[in-house]
């Protein structure tokens, strides 16, 4: 997902222009599976110190669901915005110092910029803590791990169980003390 914005650097504060993005095998980060290509739009305006750079991308995401751990493709659409600051002057090819702002993500000394790793901080925090493969998963029992999705398992409910043992137990020690 790489731009040369060389000509766009050299343009007045305000301009801009919109670039379509469509990538295959794109390898987003070691822990993020993404099945299929990445397509979206990216628009970048100069602005005065370099460039913001808006858009999205539509991917599907290889999860796995929180409750019965199978994998399974969830479609997502990713907006983002970021600024994006030189490294070396546009014009005289001077270095330039290093940018002062948090957040912003480097034009390369070929005036190229990369949205690659902004891509991927926007999907890492589009993915939710809890990644359902349907919403009315019920998971796995919890004592023989037999997904219940399939139908039910032979196990006994034990949760009542145990919090009578527990009960006896106090009530045991109770009359013993
Ligand atoms: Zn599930
Ligand atoms: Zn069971």
């Amino acid at each position: 997902m790489i731009f040369n914005v060389a000509q766009l650097m050299k343009s007045p504060v305000g301009t801009s222009l919109t670039a379509d993005i469509l990538e295959e095998n794109v390898q987003l980060d070691e822990e993020l599976k993404v099945i299929g290509p990445i397509a979206g739009r990216a628009r970048m305006r100069r602005i005065n110190q370099g460039l913001l750079v808006d858009g999205w991308v539509d991917l599907t995401l290889e999860l796995s669901c929180t409750r019965c751990l199978k994998q399974f493709e969830q479609p997502m659409h990713v907006p983002f915005e970021e600024r994006f600051y030189p490294t070396i002057d546009v014009i005289t090819g001077a270095p330039l110092p290093p940018a002062e702002e948090e957040d912003v993500f480097p034009i390369d000394d070929h005036h190229q910029i990369d949205l690659t790793e902004a891509i991927r901080q926007q999907v890492l925090l589009n993915i939710p803590m809890v990644t359902l493969c349907k919403e009315d998963c019920t998971g796995l029992c919890s004592q023989c791990g037999h997904d219940l999705n399939l139908g039910p398992c032979d196990c006994k409910p034990d949760e009542v169980d145990e919090r009578f043992s527990v009960l006896n137990t106090l009530l045991q020690n109770g009359l013993q003390a």
